[in-house]
């Protein structure tokens, strides 16, 4: 192993015998769905917008988001059609909203990088990896990471301070900095969630506050992780068997 990822992070503190079960012995439990599908065009054009690039953003989306469905589909994976087909109109509805809502929220700003790679040391034998949705400089200097979210009508208060949910960000900043060395209390945390059911407002930014106890907390569970992966410790956490795909199956009995 020689990186670990935000949400591979995400998958060992779910269970240490589910990342085992996926990053170790490389069984793939999800493969996708028309859901990953939308979010992944949604990202795509998300990007090129940033890029500042001359496209049709309707075409784009649909030509990505049916090259999805159809690796699903490739994949023997299961999915909704019509349920996807209906996806198409929200996101043709949901991407002229999404550089004004842009606008509003960052005022004057300029897009520093979009897709950012991470790749940086977190000890000589290990980088943590990531992929930063985008990089916005505001007027005053300051530098702002974004993580873009497709989701149906939002995220409820719970989803919004959840720890494990919003240390991504608060990893990204960390390694953001040592990558550029570039000083914690010049860079902040947002999520930008698009919405594909919602009415109104259907691309939210909101901050998560990424400070120092926080980024403490989230590299403490990084190294804590990384520590028993090199151990080969792969405790099973029982308590979320009910929400595993690995539940009752050969590879987890
Ligand atoms: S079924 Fe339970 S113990 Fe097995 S991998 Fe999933 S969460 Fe872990």
């Amino acid at each position: 192993m020689t990186h670990i990822s935000y949400s591979e992070l995400k998958n060992w503190e779910f269970c240490p015998f589910y990342h085992k079960l996926t990053y170790i012995d490389g069984i793939k439990s999800f493969k996708g769905n028309e859901y990953t599908a939308f979010g992944t065009a949604i990202h795509d054009v998300c990007e090129k917008k940033l890029l500042g690039e001359n496209f049709n953003a309707e075409e784009t989306f649909i030509k990505k988001f049916q090259k999805e469905l159809k690796s699903l589909e490739n994949d023997k994976v299961e999915f909704d059609l019509e349920r996807a087909m209906g996806m198409i109109p929200q996101a043709i509805s949901l991407l002229p909203e999404i550089e004004p809502a842009l606008e509003d929220y960052f005022k004057k700003y300029e897009i520093i990088s979009s897709e950012e790679k991470l790749m940086v040391p977190i000890n000589e034998n290990i980088d943590f990896k990531g992929y930063i949705d985008a990089v916005v400089k505001t007027s005053d200097g300051k530098y702002h990471i974004v993580d873009w979210k497709s989701t149906s009508w939002g995220w409820n208060s719970r989803r919004r301070t959840d720890p494990m949910v919003t240390y991504q960000l608060t990893l990204y900043k960390y390694f953001f900095c040592q990558k550029h060395n570039i000083d914690s209390r010049n860079v902040e945390t947002h999520f930008a969630l698009l919405k594909r059911t919602a009415d109104k407002n259907k691309v939210e930014f909101f901050r998560v506050s990424s400070g120092m106890k926080k980024t403490e907390n989230a590299l403490k569970l990084l190294h804590m992780a990384l520590y028993n992966i090199e151990k080969q410790r792969y405790l099973k956490k029982r308590s979320n068997c009910h929400k595993c795909a690995f539940n009752m199956t050969a590879e987890c009995p």
